[in-house]
C-alpha cells in the first residue's frame, strides 16, 4: 500500500468537517450598486448615486438569469450563502479528486490481491 493513504483519509475528514451548513447555501451572485436616476438636477448626478441597491442574480439554466433586489439584511445573508455555495463546490471537487486518486491506482505487479 502506498504511504500516502492515511494522509488522504485525513484530508477527506478535514474537508467533510469544513462543509458549510447545508441549509445556508445559495447558487447566485450578489451585487451592491449605486444608481443614477433621470431627474434633472438630482444630487445623484454629482455623487456616487442613490443606494446602495442590492441585487441577487440566479441563473436558471439555458442561459437565463433572473435578477432580484434585496433588502440590506437579505443581502448580507445571500452573500454568506453564496460564499457557502462556492466553498461547498470546492470541497466536493477536492473530495472527488481525492477519491479518484484512491480508486484509480496504477497497477502494482507485487500486489496480487
Ligand atoms: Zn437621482
Amino acid at each position: 500500500m502506498a504511504a500516502i493513504e492515511p494522509e488522504v483519509h485525513e484530508r477527506l475528514n478535514a474537508l467533510v468537517a469544513e462543509i458549510p451548513d447545508l441549509t445556508r447555501v445559495l447558487r447566485g451572485t450578489v451585487r451592491k450598486r449605486y444608481v443614477r436616476c433621470s431627474s434633472e438636477g438630482c444630487r445623484c448626478q454629482t455623487s456616487r448615486g442613490h443606494g446602495p441597491v442590492y441585487y441577487l442574480s440566479v441563473s436558471s439554466g439555458g442561459g437565463r438569469t433572473r435578477q432580484f433586489t434585496l433588502d440590506a439584511d437579505s443581502y448580507e445573508k445571500a452573500r454568506a450563502y453564496a460564499k457557502n455555495y462556492v466553498r461547498l463546490r470546492e470541497i466536493l471537487e477536492e473530495i472527488s479528486a481525492l477519491n479518484y486518486k484512491l480508486l484509480h491506482r496504477p497497477r502494482d505487479p507485487s500486489n496480487r490481491s
